[in-house]
């Protein structure tokens, strides 16, 4: 079976599909890999690395027109879409249930999508294919070190002759696979760490981790299934909101990671919140996206100052800025897939095996996957009136 590992598209997404480490083990599972020319250089994986590792380059659209499969991170554009032909298959970071009109069209194509969001996580055996869980904890590494670098002081306490340096009181909102990194990469750098999440199991972790678990007086077990958060209730959210806003307002350095699957993230720094803190504070929130985010004052891919000097940050794509670790990880991931999908050199998708049940979105011209086929309206009848 070819593979065709194309150059990512999006502006900013400095990630690879593959790297050339994991290409020995494609090789032994019967799997060929096209890479196009340049594909790794983004993230410091040059043509001819790929090459020593067996892989076969191309030029121009050959990495998909050539390949049985064709992987990404991103998901396709419109153009892209129109590279893949009927039989082919395609899997990356897909996001069936925030695109699922791109699934359609992905289903009439005749391509076979398999989303790497969609790997059931709770699994044990599914984990080193877990690239939510690789991803999340490169952006929660990453979003302290541009919290860091946006705050005026130091992180640690330093004691020198020209005085002493408090350390910095940083609050991490959200104890999920980026919180707990984010934990410990600013007690790494010396902070003093606060956490809180709504599901009580985090509070060991995040103690294990060096941080001080925030505990509100109005106690809310929000655990919801698979080890995700439940959305709070509006009585909930009011009680919890203000007893966060007093912690907020103590902090130098807010970092929000929370998010319910499904949902809006929801909202946990107010304007008010904001408005309370000292000039100079910085919050980073990693959960904001045209969905909206963890704090009511963040933009998406912009940085706000508030009129009270706090600067509030709000990256998009976290892990690209990290793009090395961030393709190594993401390429083990996506070869641990490979894999287990490939058997004697073909894609053997066994629709009651509960790993390809959830990755496989779209197969034989139809979206297969129950969660996105039910978000997509029935097709107009042919021949209907049109206004
Ligand atoms: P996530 O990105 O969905 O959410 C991040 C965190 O936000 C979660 O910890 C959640 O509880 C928290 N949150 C949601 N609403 C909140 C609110 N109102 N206030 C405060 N915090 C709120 O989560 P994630 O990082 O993808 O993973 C969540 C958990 O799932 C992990 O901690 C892990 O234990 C579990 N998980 C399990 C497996 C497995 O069993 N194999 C694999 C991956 C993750």
């Amino acid at each position: 079976m070819k593979v065709g590992v194309p150059k990512e598209t999006l502006p900013g997404e400095n990630r690879v599909a593959l790297v050339p480490d994991v290409l020995p083990k494609l090789k032994a599972a019967g799997i060929d890999v096209l890479v196009e020319r340049g594909a790794g250089a983004a993230a410091s994986y040059v043509d001819a690395m790929y090459e020593e590792a067996g892989a076969t380059l191309v030029s121009g659209d050959e990495a998909w027109t050539q390949a049985d499969c064709v992987v990404k991170v991103q998901k396709p554009t419109v153009a892209e879409v129109g590279k893949l032909r009927a039989g082919q298959a395609l899997i990356g970071l897909l996001s069936p249930l925030i695109d699922p009109g791109l699934m359609r069209t992905l289903a009439e194509h005749g391509v076979t999508a398999i989303s790497l969001d969609a790997i059931p996580r709770t699994l044990s055996r599914a984990q080193t294919m877990d690239v939510l869980s690789s991803q999340a904890n490169i952006g929660g590494y990453k979003a302290v070190l541009v919290a860091a670098e946006a705050f005026g002081r130091y992180f640690p306490l330093l004691t020198t002759a020209a005085g002493t340096a408090k350390p910095a009181n940083v609050l991490i909102l959200g104890i999920g696979v980026a919180g707990l990194q984010a934990i410990g990469t600013a007690r790494r750098l010396g902070a003093v760490v606060k956490a809180y999440d709504v599901r009580p199991e985090t509070k060991e972790q995040a103690e294990s981790l060096g941080a001080q678990f925030v505990t509100l007086k109005t106690a809310i077990d929000a655990t919801g299934s698979g080890g995700y958060a439940r959305e709070l209730t509006a009585e909930e959210r009011a009680a919890q909101q203000a007893e966060l806003n007093g912690v907020i307002a103590a902090m130098d350095v807010v970092i929000t990671t929370a998010q319910v699957p499904g949902r809006k993230p929801p909202v946990l720094v107010t304007a008010d919140a904001v408005h309370a803190m000292k000039p100079g504070s910085v919050i980073l929130d990693m959960a904001a996206s045209a969905l909206g985010g963890n704090c009511e004052l963040s933009k998406p891919g912009e940085t706000v100052v508030s009129d009270n000097g706090v600067a509030i940050l709000a990256p998009e794509n976290l892990p690209a800025t990290v793009p090395i670790s961030a393709s190594q990880f993401y390429a083990r991931n996506l070869q641990a897939l490979l894999v287990h999908l490939v058997k004697d050199g073909e894609l053997t998708l066994n629709p009651e095996e509960e790993i390809t049940a959830g990755v496989l979105i779209t197969h034989g011209g139809k979206v297969v996957q129950p969660a996105t086929a039910g978000l997509l309206e029935p097709a107009p009848a042919a021949g209907g009136a049109s206004a």
